[in-house]
């Protein structure tokens, strides 16, 4: 780690010098060397930059009591930042703010064995979290898909995994958390005590309160987990597989669609790509000893070819993705742009649309998994927006997009959440959002809003949370 925070940049001398006091009163050390603050300066799309004047590295919740108790009366502004992997600015500074990195908060407890819950900090990864409890034949009941995301990240925007069509998303799945609210006090809140308190922090983008730690609901599991890999032609059927295997809780459920290219075809005068859309899914069930046959993908898939099947553990199961950001880092596009956009609409709307949803989706974006479709149960908090019923979100994950090509992305994700939004569609908000205006977010929350604004003013009253993609004057 570089030197503490020792001399200025052209920031106004009071924003300094209130630092300055804060590492002297706190003794908790401020940096500002450039290596420290250019990683703050970028999450990964890659889209916005941000800057803060310094970051600070909490270990404990007094730690982050004491720094926030000291913001509020020396007019000082946090972004809390995980491990930056959300695309749109969120964990982002304003110019005028100090990055508070939870990545020195992650300890965890051993898991309470009678109410099936671990306790960890809330900058600890879910790699680490699922290692140690998978020691105790348990793992967190939804696990998001990348393993690296910190657990305060991941409870501040959702979490979606592949069993969220069972479980909910993962900040349904939480049982406490301890809070340091922008007043700068330290809250343990529950669905029964400071509930509000509770609500608004799960999906809350690090607003009104930053989570310390978090009690995270546990299950048991089998060891071993055979895949099916299943491909359709039918739009129609993949659609009726997948609420098939949702309403027949099918443990782990992945669906993607790609455009398979089929030549040139004229069109006006011209010569242009002609395209095919084939649809997969990948249903995943855990087993100890029998190991399941096709026999239980049922008769709804019939339509669908099975490709593949494969076996594998479950612990190496729930760490996939990670191979998969490893393969992204080897092929040197991780530090490319990554405008990801997700929308979440209900089932009914979805299956209409689809068809003319195909037309609109840029198809220049690279490896299988860019349009991912997920299933989410009802039992979200109040503040992840998303139709009651059987909900589908859809997913545009490219692996990189080359700088060329990055307005032209944007513009199709412009159009389609100027078509999906008016029809119910909400956005996913760890994403590329864009600038969101007053009207965006209002949209956004609906009849939620009034109680996310007011929740702000009773938690932050001095707005000592900020990022670039939540700013407050
Ligand atoms: C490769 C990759 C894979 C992904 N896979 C998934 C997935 O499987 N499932 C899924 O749901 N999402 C996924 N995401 C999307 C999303 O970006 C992350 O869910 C989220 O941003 C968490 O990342 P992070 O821990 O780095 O948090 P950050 O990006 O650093 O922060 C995200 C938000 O949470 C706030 N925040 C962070 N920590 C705290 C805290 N302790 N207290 C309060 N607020 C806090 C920040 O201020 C910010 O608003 C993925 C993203 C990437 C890049």
């Amino acid at each position: 780690m570089n030197t503490p925070f020792i001399n200025t940049n052209n920031q106004p001398q009071t924003m300094l010098q209130n630092i300055k006091e804060c590492q002297n009163k706190t003794k908790i050390s401020f940096y500002e060397d450039s290596e420290n603050l250019s990683e703050v300066s970028k999450d990964f799309g890659g889209i916005a930059i941000g800057r803060s004047i310094a970051r600070v590295y909490p270990k404990t919740a007094a730690d982050c009591r004491d720094l926030i108790n000291f913001a509020n009366t020396h007019n000082i502004k946090f972004v809390i930042r995980g491990r930056g992997y959300s695309q749109g600015g969120q964990s982002l500074g304003t110019g005028e703010t100090v990055t508070l990195d939870c990545s020195q908060m992650s300890t965890i407890e051993p898991p309470n064995l009678e109410t099936y819950t671990v306790k960890c900090q809330g900058g600890t990864d879910w790699r680490s979290l699922a290692l140690l409890t998978t020691l105790y034949g348990l793992i967190p009941k939804v696990m998001p898909f990348f393993p690296e995301l910190t657990i305060g990240g991941i409870l501040s925007v959702g979490g979606i995994g592949g069993n969220s069509h069972i479980y909910g998303c993962t900040s349904s799945n939480v049982q406490e958390i301890e809070v340091v609210t922008g007043k700068g006090e330290i809250k343990i809140c529950n669905s029964h005590e400071d509930r509000e308190l509770f609500e608004s922090t799960l999906c809350g983008l690090g607003y009104c309160s930053l989570i310390t730690s978090a009690t995270i609901d546990l299950r048991k599991f089998k060891s071993n987990i055979k895949t099916f890999y299943l491909i359709f032609s039918d739009y129609k059927i993949w659609l009726a597989a997948q609420k098939w295997f949702v309403e027949n809780q099918i443990d782990y459920l992945e669906a993607f669609c790609s455009p398979t290219p089929l030549g040139l075809q004229a069109k006006d005068k011209s010569w242009v790509p002609l395209n095919h859309w084939l649809y997969s899914l990948q249903i995943s069930i855990e087993y100890d000893e029998q190991e399941p046959t096709e026999a239980i993908l049922g008769e709804k898939t019939q339509g669908g070819y099975l490709i593949k099947t494969g076996v594998s553990f479950t612990v190496d199961f729930l760490m996939r993705y990670g191979a998969r950001a490893q393969n992204i880092k080897k092929s040197g596009s991780w530090k490319l742009p990554h405008p990801w956009w997700e929308c979440i609409l209900p089932f009914s709307t979805l299956s209409e649309i689809f068809p003319q949803l195909l037309t609109k989706l840029p198809i220049f974006f690279g490896d299988g998994l860019t349009y991912r479709i997920f299933a989410l149960e009802d039992n979200c908090p109040p503040s992840f927006m998303k139709a009651l019923g059987l909900t589908l979100g859809l997913a545009i994950l490219p692996s990189a997009v080359e700088p060329r090509n990055l307005s032209r992305v944007i513009d199709s994700f412009q159009k389609l959440d100027e078509w999906l939004l008016p029809l119910g569609g909400k956005r996913c908000l760890a994403g590329w959002l864009g600038e969101m205006s007053n009207q965006q977010w209002q949209q956004h929350y609906g009849d939620y809003y009034q109680t996310w604004k007011s929740n702000k003013k009773k938690y932050d009253p001095n707005n000592v949370f900020q990022s670039l993609c939540l700013k407050e004057s």
